[in-house]
């Protein structure tokens, strides 16, 4: 079985026992701070399981990317370790528990309808106080006591020991399948996590049952996918040996199993992958956090190429056969492969320049080392050897333990803390120097002018070139030249705003007759606010008299953004709570991000409740005002303050109307009907207790609108169904999809035309719609800009899976006269043994059928067919006085069956069996007579 039917039978096994198909979340989840990358199924359920949101279903499955660095040093030298793999599960919140789960579990794996895994290969790990587990394994399954291991609170218990050491909090047993190998050694598949307690305090009498229990399961792809291929490592499987292939041409390397280079390219190939699906995620390799992962990974990686003798740059080449690989689960990829390879092929570059002076120092230090019989790394040279040339301290590691050497971790840390210090990042903040300290000093600081006039006659007062690294300078004039050569620019006074307050700086020009400056950002330093930018025209002089031009058009969409916050403040604390206090905000042009204290996500009613306030208040046109007043005056006035924020005195209060009253230091409209339009596209968790809404204003929100509608009845077109049913016409059109694709490879030629949805009736409010457009685009797993181009796809692909399908039905026209007319005889019987192309299965069942009957001396039959262009599928029937004398269908279409590469059987009279060599065929046709002949002389 390829790996792509398995991860399709395994969701479509437990969407027939009521889950939901959901699907991967990313690998890479800024939204969790808890983890660098997705490491298991059931993380983007997290809130799901603590009963934090509100639940839409109680049974999910999923197919989870997922990255594990913990395995790292596992990957190549074990058999069955990636860092990315895929992890297939099925999860139940509140809903069904243990048996369900063991039941459904053995059910998938040893059914003749679905993995048909021996039920004596496969044993079982429980808790050792799982009695319940324990018990239905054994008597309701049926498994031996001997098939059943108890272990400890180490192994089989999620998290790890949690019962004595804990965290405190919802835990529980779990239970491990293992697959049994050839030489007795067993493979761990599945984990079956039963959550059932809440721990408090501890041991004993510290685990308390919880309410409503919980199940998350996990199944290794790969792993299950090996097995089930007869592998000897999850590399050899069909979609991860083309990529070891295609490393081992690339590396100019023989493959094989038992060998260094093997081991090499085991771990290239998984590196390549892992890096592959990261960068496509916008991971690139950099210093720190998910980045520095990435980095090691590539670095790695080019080591082991480096071993093998490579010189140049060689990772990124294998890229594409990743993708090829993997594009069908995952055809976001085939976008992305070229932005991956340049990646990928930058880091290498940069890293194979220093790779050989580095071998060589590390090569040296071991020999030190060997000559004083010393056994641990030194931290010192360890930090040094990674200022230098960049190698990773957990590859030096690496390579340490090779020899069998520790490494110093603490003297690495301590090296590389002074190293801090000593390149003046601490010492910064206590002695500044420089020429913006030196302005500071004579100028205090830049009276804002911005909050009443957008432009502005002033006089520059320094300029400075060079960046912080300690070559900055002021210079009394500039010419332009280097066009992109930075500049800083302070003038006396500006109606530049700066960042602050969330609200980012302004943009614009400052211009006389002798030159141009672009301003590109604008940032505040202590008290003094400075231009950022770049001189386009003629040259710059100190104490030139300038005209400072704000982009108007760029401010006018910031005030719109900011109004609308202090706008959507008022309404979150109405409809959400008091509490849903603003954490921090980001202010652009028409954009708007609103960070706010909440645990749960806000539920649609609210969203919209939220919406509509917002517009209210627009449609309302309440004038804005602007005050300064003393810090008392404010608080008795009623503004909102923030917690823990110190405020000068007096404060700038900006009001609206009666509603809000804010202190705030940012630009907005005299109106909030200025605001013109107002858009909320998206609310999420930003950490456990913050939620963030991202809004759109003016012209961006009128555009997202009219996108919305248009991409809405766009899809209803496609769909031919009416905009409110749209999410469920392409569900079910997925679906239709889905079957087809199975049909095909069962042969199954019997097409059903998807019904037309024509529910959802009556008009679709604006509201709706939108969210209409997020659950399509969620199900179609794309942006909702691409939900056009993927249904087309979708379509396309129907379309084509049908015409395929006709094409089975419509093979050649063969009856069982014609059949009977070619046969041979063989003693007293008739043999027939062929070819039917692109029959279908059932077809060639009937045709058996009436030979059987037609023919007055007895018949062996065997006719064999390719569907799906790589499947032959091999039918054969006997009459009742050959089964008599002793001959079996089924054992001889199993052992034709072999020669194409695959197997089967059923009754004596009649067995089917299928294989995957179509070119093979001519040869199993030979090997069939040969067959009847023998077992019927
Ligand atoms: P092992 O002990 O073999 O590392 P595990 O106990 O860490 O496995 P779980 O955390 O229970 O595994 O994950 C569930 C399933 O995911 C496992 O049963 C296995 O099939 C698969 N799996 C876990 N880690 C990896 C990996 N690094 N590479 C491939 N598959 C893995
Ligand atoms: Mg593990």
């Amino acid at each position: 079985m390829k790996t792509d039917e398995l991860r399709e039978m395994y969701l479509d096994f437990y969407v027939s026992k009521g889950h939901t198909l959901q699907g991967s979340d990313v690998l890479v989840p800024t939204w969790d701070p808890s983890v660098l990358f997705t490491p298991a199924g059931m993380n983007q359920f997290k809130d799901h399981f603590l009963g934090k949101v509100k639940l839409d279903f109680t049974r999910a499955t999923t197919c989870q990317k997922c990255l594990r660095t913990g395995d790292i040093e596992n990957v190549g030298r074990t058999a069955y370790h990636h860092t990315f793999f895929e992890m297939l599960g099925n999860f139940s919140f509140g809903d069904y528990f243990k048996t369900e789960a063991i039941h459904w579990a053995w059910e998938f794996l040893t059914s003749k309808k679905w993995l048909n895994i021996p039920a004596g290969r496969l044993n079982v790990t429980v808790y050792k106080d799982d009695d319940e587990a324990f018990g239905i394994w054994h008597e309701q399954i049926g498994l031996p006591t001997s098939k059943i291991a108890r272990m400890d609170e180490d192994e089989n218990f999620w998290p790890a020991s949690a019962p004595s050491q804990g965290p405190d909090g919802v835990c529980g047993p779990c239970s491990e399948i293992y697959y049994e190998l050839e030489g007795g050694e067993s493979v761990e598949i599945w984990n079956l996590v039963f959550t059932q307690f809440n721990r408090i305090g501890s041991p004993p009498d510290n685990l308390h049952p919880l309410p409503s229990k919980n199940i998350d399961t996990g199944m290794g792809l790969e792993r299950c996918a090996s097995v089930l291929q007869g592998q000897p490592t999850n590399y050899h499987i069909d979609n991860l040996f083309p990529i070891v292939q295609a490393a081992a041409e690339v590396c100019s390397r023989n493959y094989s199993l038992d060998s260094d280079d093997g081991r090499r390219l085991r771990r290239i190939t998984d590196h390549v992958r892992a890096c592959t699906f990261s960068i496509h995620e916008n991971v690139y390799p950099g210093p720190d956090k998910a980045k520095y992962v990435v980095r090691r990974l590539i670095r790695r990686a080019v080591l082991d190429g480096h071993q093998m003798g490579l010189r140049e740059p060689f990772l990124h080449q294998i890229v594409p056969a990743v993708v090829e690989q993997m594009k069908k689960p995952y055809p976001e990829l085939a976008e992305s492969v070229q932005r991956v390879t340049r990646v990928m092929q930058k880091e290498e570059e940069a890293f194979f320049q220093t790779l050989d002076a580095a071998l060589s120092r590390i090569d040296q230090m071991f020999t030190r080392m060997e000559d004083v019989a010393g056994v641990m790394v030194d931290g010192n040279e360890a930090a040094d050897l990674y200022k230098t040339y960049g190698v990773p301290p957990e590859l030096l590691q690496t390579l340490a333990s090779e020899k069998n050497l520790t490494f110093d971790w603490d003297g690495y840390n301590k090296s590389m803390d002074q190293h801090a210090v000593d390149s003046g990042a601490g010492q910064k903040e206590l002695f500044q120097t420089g020429p913006l300290e030196t302005l500071k000093e004579s100028l205090r600081e830049t009276p804002f002018l911005g909050y009443e006039q957008i432009s502005a006659s002033c006089h520059v007062k320094g300029i400075i070139v060079g960046n912080t690294d300690g070559d900055e300078h002021l210079l009394g004039k500039v010419a332009a030249g280097g066009a992109d050569q930075e500049l800083r620019v302070v003038l006396d006074h500006t109606p530049f705003y700066a960042e602050s307050g969330g609200q980012v700086g302004d943009v614009g020009t400052i211009h006389n007759d002798d030159f141009e400056f672009h301003v590109t950002d604008t940032q505040k330093h202590a008290a003094l606010i400075v231009h950022y930018g770049h001189l386009v025209r003629g040259t710059i002089h100190e104490n030139a008299t300038v005209t400072a031009d704000v982009d108007t058009e760029r401010r006018d969409a910031i005030r719109r953004a900011h109004s609308a916050t202090h706008i959507l403040h008022h309404a979150l604390q109405k409809h959400v709570g008091q509490h849903a206090q603003q954490q921090g905000s980001k202010v652009e042009a028409d954009v708007l991000r609103f960070d706010f204290t909440n645990q749960e996500a806000l539920s649609e009613a609210q969203i919209e409740a939220i919406q509509s306030d917002v517009l209210e208040h627009v449609a309302a046109g309440d004038p804005i005002r602007w005050d300064t007043v003393p810090l008392a005056d404010a608080r008795a006035a009623g503004a909102m303050m923030l917690f823990g924020e110190k405020y000068p005195d007096p404060v700038r209060m900006v009001s609206m109307g009666e509603f809000s009253k804010e202190l705030c230091g940012g630009t907005h409209l005299d109106n909030t009907g200025d605001v013109q339009a107002f858009e909320l596209t998206s609310e999420e968790s930003v950490s456990s207790n913050t939620r963030r809404i991202v809004a759109l204003t003016g012209e961006k929100a009128k555009a997202y609108r009219q996108q919305t509608t248009e991409i809405l009845e766009a899809a209803a077109k496609q769909l031919a169904c009416p905009v409110a049913a749209v999410s469920e016409a392409t569900k079910s059109l997925i679906d239709q999809v889905r079957k087809l694709k199975k049909q095909l490879a069962s042969g199954n030629a019997d097409v059903q035309k998807r019904t037309p949805v024509t529910g959802g009736g009556g008009e679709a409010s604006y509201a709706k719609m939108k969210l209409i457009v997020r659950d399509t685009a969620r199900m179609l797993n794309v942006a909702a800009a691409d939900v056009s181009s993927r249904i087309d796809a979708l379509l396309a692909d129907e379309k084509s899976l049908i015409q395929q399908l006709a094409n089975l039905t419509a093979g050649e026209q063969v009856t069982a006269d014609d059949l009977l007319a070619d046969a041979e005889t063989v003693g007293e019987s008739l043999l027939i043994v062929r070819t039917i192309d692109g029959a279908n299965p059932n077809v060639i069942r009937q045709l058996i059928d009436q030979l059987r009957k037609k023919s007055d001396k007895p018949v062996a039959v065997l006719l064999a067919t390719v569907v799906g262009g790589d499947k032959v599928i091999l039918v054969a029937g006997i009459s009742k006085a050959l089964v008599e004398g002793g001959m079996s269908a089924g054992k001889w279409v199993g052992e034709v069956a072999a020669v194409v590469g695959g197997g089967g059987g059923g009754k004596p009279d009649l067995a089917q069996a299928g294989g995957k060599d179509p070119e093979k065929l001519p040869a199993a046709i030979d090997k069939a007579k040969e067959g009847a002949r023998a077992m019927i002389g």
